[in-house]
């Protein structure tokens, strides 16, 4: 199993790379995955935790887009579809096929012949080969299929198959595949500026913000990966730098499943106002998502308002009218930015209104837009046009192709995992821990395992009420590149979002775990575990 350690500053500032990332969301991972993989030589810096971004506060789909379909662009249906095939294989065990029930009430912006047209075609996209075929019900057979659906004005229902993920899993994860392949990923370290020569860019200065101090990147390319952030980066290149985003909020919030009572993941019309929304389910818990409102916030301080709430618990209601969900109800929630590509910014694009690859000034590389769902074709676009950018002495005769679309992500190397389920209950962990441990790791739970063999309080839950693991903290600290209590229990673990007090008693013990590991004195455990405290109380 690859170490992944954090890169030091100095490391960083003694080479020099072909491909400097700036950013470490899915878009940025997947670049320097893809990179690695063919064999340049990378650096990745992201000036918080990795996924801390947009990339852990999306709607955890990895899917066509219904919404795309109703748009016409049935080029990025198809593409979708295509990658949520790879992905289904390649990072199998962070997503997994999912069934929709898509109710139709009078009065939906949509009627059911129209859903049905629209999933066929979307079928057809995905080339017949996304699971089971869609499915239209009746009304009888729709309420027989989810009892707790508001009965009055319901038509009927279509099924379809999609997939859900763990979206900062499979970031993380993404970013270990790039330095399992020689990449440097500094976490928690910010780029200041960028350092231009000869009218290139050539590189970044940085600021380490854990150990302190400053350095430079140096690189024969750059690519800003910087989603929400991207137009920030551009202006160090250009203060007149045109803006190529407009950001939207995007708000979840976290219920008990059983208050709502249904069985499948639910797609929805809002009654409210017509947008399709979900309600997914996520164990014991379900989210209901999500809004979208234009914004100019910036990315850090993004937060649920209590008009999201409302929006968002009205229209849950209004579908599932025994569930009388109220605020008092939320376990946890998010908000995320979209980074959306302008309207007027396709004339500097090569590529789609989804996303963008844009050559600045000194010929810094903007890639942004896109979705969790194409981050990895959208990456290798991405590489290709930087070795076009590449400046002549540097070109490596790197492969046309890096093969991300058949290798599998760290812990999915293994489809079948029913031999690390046996050991998991050999070793006497309880069923829930060892599924919770095949989910977030895959075939890399064995390492867990053994880690817990080695030392069996290591096998102790941080929390009575959650399957998760102190031996997980170790694994985070030594393999994940975890540098906070917050990085492993928002991120990592998960207990943030799935315990209504967001896991606060589990901090002391995480701060002890991971500061065993990055050589912290126990006065800076309780000041880090203090910060998780702060942490979720502005979170
Ligand atoms: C509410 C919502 C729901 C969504 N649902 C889905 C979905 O279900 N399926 C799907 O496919 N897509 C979905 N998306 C879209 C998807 O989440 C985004 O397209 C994707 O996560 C963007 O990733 P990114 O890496 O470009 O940006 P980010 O994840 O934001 O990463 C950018 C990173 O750059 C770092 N950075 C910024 N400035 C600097 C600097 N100066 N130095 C170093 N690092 C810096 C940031 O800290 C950040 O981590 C959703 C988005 C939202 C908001």
């Amino acid at each position: 199993m690859i170490a992944s350690r954090r890169a030091e500053l100095s490391a960083l500032a003694s080479d020099r790379f072909d491909l400097l990332v700036i950013g470490g969301g899915i878009t940025g991972a997947g670049i320097a995955r893809d990179a690695a993989m063919r064999g340049m030589a990378v650096a990745l810096v992201e000036q918080d935790d990795l996924a801390s971004g947009t990339s852990s506060r999306s709607s955890r789909l990895i899917h066509g887009g219904l919404r795309y379909l109703e748009q016409g662009h049935l080029q990025l249906v198809f593409e979708a579809a295509r990658e949520r095939r790879i992905l289904l294989e390649t990072a199998s065990h962070l997503v997994w096929p999912l069934e929709f029930l898509f109710p139709i009430h009078q009065g939906d912006r949509v009627p059911l012949w129209k859903l049905a047209a629209g999933l066929w075609l979307y079928d057809v996209l995905a080339l017949f080969r996304s699971g089971r075929r869609h499915r239209l019900l009746g009304k009888r057979r729709t309420l027989e299929a989810e009892p707790m659906l508001r009965e009055r004005g319901l038509v009927g229902a279509a099924l379809y198959a999609d997939a859900q993920c763990d979206d900062a899993r499979l970031v993380i994860a993404t970013a270990r595949g790039a330095i399992q392949y020689g990449a440097q990923v500094a976490t928690w370290t910010a780029v200041r500026g960028l350092v231009v020569e000869e009218g290139r860019v050539c590189g970044a200065e940085v600021e380490d913000l854990l150990g302190g101090g400053r350095a430079v990147i140096r690189a024969g390319v750059v690519i800003n990966a910087a989603g929400p952030w991207s137009d920030t980066i551009r202006r160090m290149e250009d203060p007149a730098a045109r803006p190529l985003l407009r950001t939207t909020r995007g708000v979840h919030v976290v219920v008990p499943r059983d208050r709502i009572g249904h069985r499948h993941a639910i797609t929805f019309l809002s009654p409210i106002d017509g947008r399709v929304m979900f309600i997914l389910p996520w164990g014991e818990l379900s989210y209901i998502g999500t809004t979208d409102t234009e914004t100019t916030e910036a990315p850090d301080a993004v937060a649920v308002t209590d008009a999201d709430v409302r929006y968002l618990l009205r229209s849950a209601n209004a579908r599932f009218p025994g569930a009388h969900l109220a605020p008092e109800d939320i376990v946890s929630s998010w908000a995320g930015l979209r980074p959306l590509v302008r309207d007027d910014a396709g004339a500097a694009s090569d590529n789609s209104r989804e996303h963008v690859v844009v050559d600045g000034r000194t010929r810094l590389i903007t890639v942004t837009g896109g979705k969790l769902t194409t981050y990895r074709s959208m990456a290798a676009e991405a590489v290709d046009h930087a070795i076009r950018a590449m400046p002549p002495k540097r070109r490596g005769g790197w492969p046309r192709e890096s093969g991300t679309a058949r290798e599998p992500v760290p812990g999915s190397e293994a489809r079948d995992l029913a031999a690390f389920r046996t050991r998991g209950l050999s070793v006497g962990l309880p069923a829930d821990t060892v599924e919770h441990l095949l989910r977030h790791y895959g075939s890399e739970s064995a390492g867990i395992i053994n880690l817990g063999m080695a030392n069996r309080a290591l096998f102790e839950r941080l929390d009575p009420r959650h399957p998760a693991i102190a031996a997980e903290v170790i694994h985070a600290a030594r393999r994940e590149l975890a540098q906070r209590v917050e990085d492993v229990l928002v991120r990592r673990v998960h207990l943030y979002y799935e315990l209504p007090d967001h896991g606060l008693a589990a901090a002391p013990r995480v701060a002890t775990l991971l500061g065993g590991e990055l050589g912290w004195d126990a006065e800076r455990a309780a000041m880090e575990a203090a910060r998780y405290t702060t942490f979720v109380g502005g979170g």
